[in-house]
């Protein structure tokens, strides 16, 4: 009799921990399906041996806030430019010289060791001083560029994440509140650690696939335009009702010279103004100074719930982590249990 109850309570706490772990690697976001990766440098992205350690404690973690996620502005007519995977010192000059003629203060989430190499490269540590010392924001794009799901798998979400920090940190002085994952995956896993680590989550509501269609300069342009358009002339959207924040690579020469310029006019050309990420969301891209510990990324009230009129959010759509807790208490609980009661 205990014997069966003990089997039954075996098999029921295998079918909810299989659950919350299919769950969890499931998770991934419309954006980040839609938005595939672009492809990483051959060099210099896999070679560096790195081993985890979270900053936090599990019970840090489990009361941590998960990171908001942002997709939209606060106001619609709002258009933001985001750069990732640079700096690349032989592109990103381009950019900043285009972006100041143009008096446009865009957000680069930067890595470590990608297109530039911040350990061996001076010029790489100079332009991200240059960009946030032109007026643009800075946040973490992870430190070697790993796609987070990977990078958990092999221990390094946490050194990913929190090597990017201290050395945004060390190079502009401030810790960025602002951070894009590789490739747009992350799961609550991904979602807690960054949220303890003061961060909000940064994707996008229109993507320019600028890293996909530059290998055909002839249809680069429309292939861009098409892209954008998607979101930018969909039925019933307009400036007076949406607002953007866009994605880019400051990586490649056709983005520099081509799409960027050629986007920044487009966009322009509908109506939309440019602003900064963090007056887009009306928040600071930047952790107040002395927070060491769990964070100050709160404020996030404008966070994907409470977008701006009209424009649907679908990116939230992991399920809640307090579910997937609970289902992890009733399998610890039923496997305890069945062995007291196989026991008896
Ligand atoms: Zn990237």
């Amino acid at each position: 009799m205990f014997k069966r109850i003990a089997i039954s309570l075996l098999a029921a706490s295998a079918t909810a921990y299989g659950k919350s772990v299919g769950t969890e690697q499931a998770v991934s976001t419309s954006a980040a399906a839609a938005a595939p990766a672009p492809a990483a440098p051959a060099t210099g992205t896999t070679s560096a041996p790195i081993s985890s350690v979270s900053r936090f404690t599990d019970a840090e973690l489990a009361a941590a806030p998960a990171a908001p996620i942002y997709q939209f502005c606060q106001k619609p007519g709002q258009f933001v430019l985001t750069f990732d995977d640079g700096p690349n010192p032989l592109t990103t000059p381009r950019a900043l010289q285009f972006l100041k003629q143009n008096n446009i203060k865009a957000t680069f989430f930067v890595n470590g060791i990608n297109y530039g190499n911040v350990e061996t490269s001076q010029e790489t540590i100079d332009l991200i001083r240059q960009e946030a010392n032109e007026g643009h924001e800075i946040g973490s794009h992870t430190y070697y560029h790993k796609d987070l799901f990977e990078a958990i798998k092999e221990g390094t979400m946490e050194t990913n994440i929190d090597k990017m920090t201290d050395t945004i940190q060390n190079i502009i002085g401030v810790k960025p509140a602002f951070f894009r994952p590789p490739c747009g995956t992350y799961n609550e896993r991904v979602q807690k650690y960054l949220g303890a680590s003061g961060y909000n989550i940064i994707m996008w509501g229109t993507d320019t696939r600028d890293w996909e269609f530059r290998s055909n300069p002839e249809t680069l342009l429309d292939n861009v335009k098409a892209e954008l358009n998607k979101q930018l002339t969909a039925p019933g959207v307009s400036p007076q009702t949406h607002s953007f924040i866009s994605l880019m690579h400051d990586v490649h020469a056709t983005t520099v010279d081509t799409v960027l310029p050629a986007v920044v006019e487009y966009v322009k050309s509908l109506g939309y103004e440019f602003v900064s990420l963090s007056e887009c969301l009306g928040t600071s891209a930047y952790q107040a100074t002395g927070n060491e510990g769990i964070a100050n990324n709160l404020n996030g009230n404008n966070a994907v719930d409470a977008t701006n009129v009209g424009q649907t959010m679908e990116i939230n759509d992991s399920s809640s982590a307090s579910s997937i807790e609970a289902k992890m208490i009733f399998s610890t609980f039923a496997v305890i249990l069945s062995l007291f009661l196989l026991r008896h």
